[in-house]
């Protein structure tokens, strides 16, 4: 039994000794054949040469270096198209998965009838009132408009058999949502949940902003229902000019036709004005995605590594 683990990691010097110490003690512990594959994103600090020092001490040590920052969807696309375990684990750089949980996970795997096992936050302790507010909201969303099952408070943390990962390898999609496409895979998943911890060290990499904007990009990339927004406003307009049509006749017969009303015109205007925009925003949205698609450039360029039959581009 080979376990692979793949960890992406952008400006992460401070946590990685910290976290291949632990990790390195677990994986002991379990008596497994085992690789771990870092995925160095980019990173402007000394991330890339604390690496190599563990290159140097740990044969079963992988690397991928990126030639620029991809993003951490692109870097767990590497990584899983690069490894070739019976079991393939995803774990951030920061200790906020715990690899303590990883010899639980693998009995899972082991003993009962399952592809794989993932692991969800009971809580959001050490977030802000608002991020996690909104991110409530977002799953609420999210889970109403689309097929994929996407669970409030799942990590990317996840020990998959092998069948699950090269399905994912299969979803070469450019704009990757990873929440999604685990869920949209489908296979039978355990989930584990587990007491929120807050990062070792250094800082996160996701700004509010940042995460609003994965969260759209989510929606997109997993619903098609904003784009029938269109058609629900239109059908919705078209009935209320209706009923205006017959109100002003009836005024007209009743009262005759005196001419008034600029405000209400005005504002009607620039509703359906409003609306119409709004709804070529979102259509603008596919759109561009659509582009992005279609382009087919590489998901990531690496730059360096220590893997022989490396996938350089894809
Ligand atoms: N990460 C990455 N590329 C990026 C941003 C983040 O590879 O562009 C890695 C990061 O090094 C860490 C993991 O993704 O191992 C999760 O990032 P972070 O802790 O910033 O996110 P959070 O835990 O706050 O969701
Ligand atoms: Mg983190």
């Amino acid at each position: 039994m080979k376990v692979s683990i793949i960890v992406p990691c952008f400006n992460e010097q401070e946590s990685l000794p910290i976290f291949y110490e632990e990790v390195i003690r677990v994986l002991d512990s379990i008596h497994c054949e085992y690789e771990i594959l870092f995925v160095n994103d980019g990173s402007n600090d000394d991330t890339l040469a604390v690496i190599k020092e563990f290159t140097d001490r740990n044969r079963m040590i992988k690397y991928i270096s990126f030639s620029r920052n991809f993003g951490k969807e692109a870097a767990m696309y590497a990584g899983f198209c690069n490894v070739d375990g019976d079991y393939t684990v995803v774990m951030d750089a920061d200790m906020q998965d715990p690899p303590m949980l990883l010899s639980k996970m693998l009995r899972i795997l082991e003993e009962e009838d399952y592809d794989s096992v993932a692991t969800r936050r009971e809580n959001r302790t050490g977030e802000s009132m608002i991020r996690s507010q909104f991110a409530r909201i977002f799953y609420y969303i999210i889970n109403k408009i689309s097929d994929a099952d996407i669970v409030d408070g799942a990590r990317d943390f996840r020990l998959m058999k092998k069948s699950m990962v090269d399905a994912i390898v299969q979803m070469g999609e450019y704009n990757r949502f990873s929440k999604g496409i685990f869920g949209w895979v489908g296979f039978r998943t355990f989930w584990l949940p587990y007491e929120n911890q807050e990062r070792v060290a250094g800082e996160t990499k996701w700004s509010f902003w940042g995460l609003t904007k994965y969260a759209l990009d989510g929606i997109i990339n997993f619903s098609q229902v904003p784009l029938s927004f269109a058609s629900l406003f239109g059908v919705i307009m078209t009935m209320c000019s209706f009923l205006a049509v017959v109100f002003i006749i009836i005024r007209k017969l009743l009262f005759g036709d005196p001419v008034q009303g600029w405000t209400s015109l005005v504002c009607i205007i620039t509703f359906i004005g409003g609306i119409q925009l709004f709804c070529m925003g979102i259509m603008g949205q596919y759109i561009a995605k659509t582009y992005l698609e279609v382009k087919k450039r590489p998901h990531y360029i690496i730059s360096d590594s220590n893997k022989e039959d490396i996938k350089k581009v894809n």
